[in-house]
């Protein structure tokens, strides 16, 4: 419902609605305003999706590069490979589709708003600035609650106007440099400490170098946005291993505090018979190898257990190894290798996105749906001669919840040289145990973890990304390592600093939107051909947006952050603002026929007074879901009674503390 109920008319043209049902409503506030962006509701870093979407729509490209860059350092990786918990939220993607007749026909899909980051990325980002340029940018770029803001600037400008007391360069030792590690440090170096960061892998980025394939992320992209956080004075030390290279006790005497990151890099084996032995290989395990160029001896055909993305990266994988050793090797290596995926679930039960299924079909990935790996076979010699899989006829309970069925009689031998096991990872903690730590585990491999300020049971040591939550998205690993850089700096320094958001409402004097653009189709992102993404291991499948392609995807936003706002005063009930509503979202109604809450009641007093006689006053509602911010109301609207305006949510940085 918006903001005031409105004045009693007597020409009031309220709908009618069953008395005896009564409707529920929410009276707008700030939790109301606040949900309304749902696309930064759902980032948990809380990126402005819809700031940098509009500015692309707007061709203010640079400003939607630092917009997306300020709550994120792994900003335009993320523009390449980040789940995009934004679009799953976004709203277009629950907007009834009507004929010209006015009949529903399904519903539209949501903004394309991880391909346009790449765009903004890829203009103004690290792809085409040295770290210093970005660091630059992000320095002058003034943070304005009247204008979007952006989290990174305003940490640096708190810290020049003595927001808040910087640390005193003390030593924070973060193991594991994965976005959680990576994002810790970039945090902690911003608000004065020297982040001393540790990794066993020869190079920095965790999951994002060893584990996601290169087709999908360019190297390069993954060096430069880890230079930014190494120009900041974050220090990287790879190839070392705490357990093996330095001890746990070691590094906790020498730091103010430890944030331990090291993800659950390990695969989480099956327990089949036959699975010990050569020729059988965890995914992330395969995974890394190729992206280190270790070697790994793979047969001709290749199993991949699973049905997630992550056995969607090991099969992809496979299948170009395979094609770049026949394109070496063509005399020696006749014949097709096959590579077959394997999973419990039916096809549309599968947990890996559908693009993933669809490239890997186009690629030859052989799928195997409904199927239960029951034994690993091998010969006399240990050879893998095949697996031996049993018909799953449920993966599912009716909670949703894992709970396979398998019909036993249904058995299926699938002959092959090689298994990839991608079912699961889990953590690799024994370097906490050697030094018989006082982190307490809550069960075998997962440290008990305060969920707010992702302290262990020990003082002074804080856990961040995979093994704090478990596997997630790399977006979940970058935001709780800003929060552990958080809790590093209160336990070190004593004081409080947090981001907080500002409400800002700003009337549009002359709001308008593109033309059509509720009607325009979202604009998928073209891919190269199946047979050119198998030439080289950097043949990039996806290609991003051209300048045209951006802005028009981009204008499709239907910028939930603008919402009508209707002055009840002024409103002479005409309805003729409902009756311009392309989406029929706005219904007019008599105030007793709404659901009677603590909120309403409030509301109604305020604006109307106590004692109002419901049955004589009216309300306009709005329903969220179908109001697409086209501003015909607030034009048709004969007495003004309708404004447009935008609410906005910033970053600002608050201190328990300030400096004189
Ligand atoms: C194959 C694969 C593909 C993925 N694809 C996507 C995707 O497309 N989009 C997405 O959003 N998410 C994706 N994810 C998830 C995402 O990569 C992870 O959630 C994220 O990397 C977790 O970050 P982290 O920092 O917690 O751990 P990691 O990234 O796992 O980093 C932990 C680091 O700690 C180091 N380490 C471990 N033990 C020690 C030790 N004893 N000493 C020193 N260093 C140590 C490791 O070497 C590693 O570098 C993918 C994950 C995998 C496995």
């Amino acid at each position: 419902m918006e903001r005031q109920p409105s004045v009693p008319d007597p020409d009031a043209r309220c709908d009618t609605v069953d008395a005896a049902v009564r409707l529920a409503v929410e009276v707008p506030g700030e939790r109301y305003h606040r949900n309304l962006i749902a696309c930064q509701v759902a980032c948990p870093v809380h990126t402005d999706a819809r700031g940098y979407v509009r500015a692309i729509a707007d061709g203010r490209f640079e400003e939607a590069y630092l917009i997306a860059r300020g709550p994120n350092p792994f900003a335009s990786i993320c523009g390449r490979i980040c789940g995009a918990p934004c679009e799953a939220a976004c709203r277009r993607g629950r907007i009834p589709r009507v004929d010209d007749h006015g009949h529903f026909f399904g519903v539209d899909r949501p903004i394309a708003i991880r391909a346009l980051k790449r765009f903004a990325c890829e203009w103004a980002g690290v792809d085409v600035r040295p770290p210093d340029r970005v660091l630059e940018a992000v320095r002058d770029f003034v943070p304005n609650v009247a204008a979007d803001a952006e989290e990174m600037a305003a940490l640096l400008h708190a810290h020049k106007r003595g927001g808040f007391e910087p640390a005193r360069g003390q030593r924070v030792a973060i193991i594991g440099a994965g976005p959680a590690g990576l994002s810790a440090a970039h945090d902690l170096a911003l608000m004065g400490f020297k982040p001393v960061v540790f990794d066993s892998e020869p190079v920095a980025a965790g999951m994002l170098a060893v584990g996601v394939p290169e087709y999908r992320l360019p190297r390069e992209l993954i060096k430069r946005e880890v230079a930014v956080i190494e120009a900041l004075g974050a220090e990287i030390r790879t190839g070392v291993t705490v357990g093996k290279d330095i001890s746990f006790d070691v590094i906790r005497r020498e730091h103010a505090a430890v944030i331990v990151a090291v993800g659950a890099k390990r695969s989480r084996a099956l327990g089949l018979p036959g699975e010990r032995g050569p020729r059988v290989y965890g995914g992330v395990d395969l995974l890394r190898a190729v992206a280190v160029n270790e070697p790994i001896d793979l047969g001709h055909d290749v199993v991949v257990i699973g049905g997630g993305n992550v056995a969607y990266d090991v099969a992809r994988t496979v299948v170009r190894q395979a094609a770049y050793d026949a394109a070496r090797t063509a005399a020696r290596l006749p014949g097709t290798k096959h590579v077959r995926l394997v999973s419990l679930e039916t096809l549309e039960e599968m947990p890996a996105d559908t693009v993933e299924i669809r490239e890997g079909d186009e690629e030859g990935v052989e799928r195997m749906n409904g199927w239960g790996p029951v034994e690993i076979q091998r010969d006399d010699h240990g050879n893998v001669t095949g697996v031996v899989f049993r018909r799953c006829t449920r993966v599912y309970d009716e909670q949703r919840r894992f709970s396979p069925i398998f019909d036993d009689s249904d058995r299926r031998t699938v002959v092959c040289d090689t298994v990839l096991v991608a079912a699961g990872q889990t953590t690799d903690l024994g370097f906490l145990k050697e030094g018989g730590t006082d982190v307490d585990e809550f069960r075998p491999g997962w440290p008990k973890v305060d969920g707010d300020t992702l302290a262990t049971t020990a003082s002074g040591i804080f856990v961040a990304g995979d093994l704090a939550h478990g596997t997630r998205l790399l977006i979940d690993a970058v935001a709780s390592g800003k929060k552990a850089a958080r809790s590093v700096y209160r336990y070190v320094t004593g004081h409080t600093i947090r981001p907080e958001a500002v409400e800002a409402h700003l009337p549009l004097e002359r709001y308008r939107r593109e033309f059509n653009y509720e009607a325009i189709r979202r604009a998928e992102l073209s891919t190269r051909a199946p047979a050119e993404r198998l030439t080289s291991p950097g043949a990039f499948v996806e290609l991003g947006y051209t300048e045209g392609q951006a802005r028009r995807e981009a204008s499709r936003c239907l910028d939930c952050g603008v919402t009508p706002v209707f002055d009840g005063t002024r409103c002479v009930l005409c309805g003729g603002c409902a009756d311009v509503c392309p989406t029929s979202c706005l219904k007019l109604v008599r105030l007793d026929t709404l659901e009677a809450t603590a909120d309403l009641d409030s509301a109604i007093e305020r604006t109307l007074g106590a004692g109002t006689d419901r049955t004589e006053n009216s309300a306009i509602l709005k329903d969220e879901d179908r109001c697409i911010r086209c501003a015909l109301c607030a034009m048709r609207c004969p007495v003004e009674a309708i404004t447009m305006e935008r609410v906005q949510f910033t970053t600002v940085w608050s201190a328990d503390h300030v400096l004189e």
